[in-house]
């Protein structure tokens, strides 16, 4: 089963495609970002303490999610295959991430990440912000989330790349054009 992750930066696809790849992979999608957005709907503990971050565009503090997705990956009813969108973001999550996977033998077998041009990122999510309702998807808030994956999620694929698991999949062009670019590159890749 498919273990994998899309690393991305916000309005590159990884919501649309992870979707997609789950189906097809008959596996879990776990999107930190919309599990966030359910904590802070329903104003559990979490959803109260993650609101603020998530309207600034920062990020929620490492412990909280690290808890939060450890709880549903690595936890008592432990999943053998997922796709994981937004997670990790940060070096410690990364590396803590690792650890787990490392612990129970279910390390990940790819990670995706989109590359798309930065005028269209801004293209794409001013458009989504007229019609998604997210309140973090304002042209304010849009710049700053950029901002903060260039600084604490770009590292990442250096990190990845260095396992030797990273794909770099042009992200530009259809929805359908791009999850067959990612199929291709998932192809030679074994994972029972
Ligand atoms: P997304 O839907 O992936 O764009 O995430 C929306 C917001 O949720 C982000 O701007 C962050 O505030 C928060 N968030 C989602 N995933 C993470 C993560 N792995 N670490 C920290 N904050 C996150």
């Amino acid at each position: 089963m498919l273990r994998a992750l899309l690393l991305a930066p916000p309005g590159a696809g990884k919501g649309t495609q992870g979707e997609r790849l789950a189906q097809v992979y008959g596996v879990p999608h776990l999107a930190t970002g919309d599990l966030l957005r359910h904590h802070v709907a329903e104003a559990t503990a979490l959803g109260r303490e993650a609101k603020g971050y998530m309207d600034r565009g920062e990020l929620v503090p490492d412990r909280l999610v690290v808890d939060m997705v450890s709880d549903r990956i690595a936890g008592a009813q432990q999943l053998a295959g997922f796709v994981l969108d937004g997670f990790p973001r940060t070096l410690t999550q990364a590396r803590q991430s690792y650890e787990w996977g490392r612990a129970k033998g279910r390390t990940f077998h790819a990670v995706i990440s989109l590359q798309v041009p930065e005028d269209e990122l801004v293209r794409r999510l001013v458009e989504r912000g007229r019609s998604s309702g997210r309140t973090d998807d304002n042209e304010e808030t849009i710049r700053n989330r950029l901002a903060v994956y260039a600084e604490h999620t770009e590292p990442l694929l250096d990190f990845y790349r260095g396992r030797e698991i990273l794909l770099e999949v042009d992200g530009t062009g259809t929805v359908p054009e791009v999850t067959a670019r990612i199929g291709g590159a998932l192809l030679p890749l074994a994972f029972p």
